[in-house]
């Protein structure tokens, strides 16, 4: 069903002002866990002015650790849906259990299937139940087949609005976080119709490289990016090290903003 071969034409998902796909970039942006309600509104009120539609921030978070930090849960996804009341952002939020499914869609505009869960069948096809848009990621150690396999679990189930996202994989290079490859852009778009989204703040883990692989992502086509923000990310209870702050995402829309313009992306 996600072949291009059934549907030549691409995909574009479309939730409020978040255009992702034939032609759009869409920029997701927001904190790696939802903290605090001054944390959120701080980063939604500044990715909102530097051009991001979507706002993103966990509330599930599938922690390595099970003595870390794990979300803000209910809680956290009612500071999500206040922050969208006031910026008109829309809200990208994952879910991480087939039984949170109809909680996390009660606020969210995009559920986020984890990379950890993207051959969790169940969430899947419990996703493709649901009238939410959906953001599909690469799992570590998933080929791009079975990333679209994974994908056709969703599709299956009636929801077509399905984006898939590169967010790094597993490889013996320790520098880097995961490695990030960004010919998944150009064969996904050979392969399929649905849009490709880059993660660059999973898919590299250091902050100083974020800029450099969103202009780059841009460059190769991305159909959208989902970047992690912070309003001081040397305190962020997860993800700081690969977080940018204010004025970096701010700087970082721009240079992408360039290479779109040069290519004739709407942004
Ligand atoms: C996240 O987006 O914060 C996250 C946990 O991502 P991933 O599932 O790609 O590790
Ligand atoms: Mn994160």
């Amino acid at each position: 069903v996600a072949s291009r071969e059934v549907k030549p034409e691409s995909t574009q998902v479309v939730v409020r002002d978040l255009k992702v796909g034939a032609g759009c970039l869409g920029v997701m942006a927001g904190p790696c866990s939802v903290e605090s309600e001054e944390q959120l509104i701080t980063t939604a009120r500044a990715v909102k002015k530097a051009g991001a539609t979507a706002l993103r921030g966990g509330a599930f978070k599938p922690r390595t650790s099970p003595y870390a930090f794990q979300g803000m849960k209910e809680e956290g996804l009612k500071l999500l849906a206040a922050a969208r009341e006031e910026t008109g952002l829309a809200i990208v939020t994952e879910v991480m259990s087939p039984e949170d499914v109809e909680l996390v869609a009660k606020y969210a505009d995009v559920l986020q299937i984890g990379a950890r869960n993207m051959q969790n069948y169940r969430l899947l096809e419990a996703c493709g139940r649901v009238d939410r848009a959906v953001l599909l990621k690469r799992g570590p150690a998933a080929t791009i087949d079975e990333l679209l396999l994974a994908a056709e679990y969703i599709l299956n189930e009636g929801n077509q609005n399905v984006m898939l996202c590169e967010r790094g994989i597993r490889t013996f290079e320790t520098h880097t976080r995961f490695t990030l490859p960004l010919a998944t852009v150009p064969y996904l778009h050979q392969k399929t119709h649905l849009p490709v989204v880059i993660d660059p703040s999973h898919g590299t883990g250091h902050a100083y490289l974020i800029e450099d692989m969103c202009a780059a992502s841009v460059a190769v086509g991305a159909d959208g990016l989902i970047i992690e923000v912070h309003p001081k990310p040397e305190e962020a209870m997860s993800d700081g090290y690969q977080s940018l702050n204010l004025d970096q995402f701010a700087q970082t829309m721009t240079k992408c903003r360039k290479v779109a313009d040069a290519l004739g992306i709407e942004m």
